[in-house]
């Protein structure tokens, strides 16, 4: 089996090591003999976005979001069809942001989303930033998971219509939301870094499963081989036992 991967914006999205997602995308997938076949699409690359099982794209800074934005607004019809033929999306923070129907920078600026979700992003009023370490427990595709992770976003992203998750501890949307993320089956949104999945193995192997569904449908995270991850645990330990939440 392959799980061919579109890694976009590589050189300019990626906070708090969002690299680490493809790393361990790279070893869940080969630990277990899939391929992991990586491509970068940057800014002006010619990409079928379609022909891959999973796209993924990190956070950035205002400036970084908005020197991708043409190139992105430019594969919007490309996106669409990627997204209705089952392609996985995994967004970080930023690239989160500008799946929604826009994002005003710090400065006030709106930028104009993608605009597929009726989420949208605004800068906060209290001139903050939700930052900090964040757990939140999502419900995907019924399977209920307590993720954990770092935020640092100034946007405030509100009209979440299926938000990924309940914050059990940090911010989540923003600042009183109560909510985190946006999952939808098809796209993942969430403002996790850390990086999100070195930290939350069973959700690396939830979306390999997703994108090794395209082209073998019907496949589930339970198909997968099981593979221990102490030290993830240990981590995880850590921050249950500080915020006090129950594993
Ligand atoms: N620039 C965006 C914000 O501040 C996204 C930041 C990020 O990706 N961490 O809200």
């Amino acid at each position: 089996m392959r799980l061919k991967t579109a890694w976009m914006y590589h050189d300019i999205m990626d906070l708090y090591g969002d690299k680490g997602n493809i790393m361990t995308l790279k070893k869940r997938c080969e630990d277990r003999g899939i391929e992991f076949d990586l491509h970068t699409v940057g800014i002006g690359e010619n990409a079928d976005l379609s022909d891959f099982d999973l796209v993924f794209i990190g956070g950035g800074a205002d400036k970084e979001q908005e020197s991708l934005l043409p190139d992105l607004l430019s594969r919007k019809e490309n996106i669409a069809k990627a997204i209705d033929e089952n392609t996985f999306f995994l967004l970080i923070c930023g690239g989160y942001q500008l799946f929604g129907q826009h994002y005003e920078a710090a400065d006030h600026e709106k930028l104009p989303g993608l605009g597929f979700y009726s989420y949208r992003t605004d800068t906060g009023k209290q001139k903050t930033r939700c930052i900090g370490n964040i757990i939140i427990e999502a419900d995907l595709d019924g399977r209920k998971m307590k993720l954990v992770g770092f935020e640092n976003h100034g946007g405030q992203t509100v009209h979440v219509e299926k938000p990924l998750g309940r914050v059990l501890h940090g911010f989540g949307n923003s600042f009183d939301a109560g909510m985190e993320g946006f999952y939808d089956g098809h796209v993942l949104g969430t403002y996790l870094h850390g990086p999100l999945l070195p930290k939350n193995p069973e959700l690396a192997d939830f979306v390999i499963a997703k994108g090794l569904a395209k082209k073998n449908p019907g496949f589930q995270y339970e198909d997968l081989q099981e593979i221990e991850t102490p030290f993830a645990n240990e981590a995880r330990q850590v921050l249950f036992e500080r915020y006090k939440v129950e594993q």
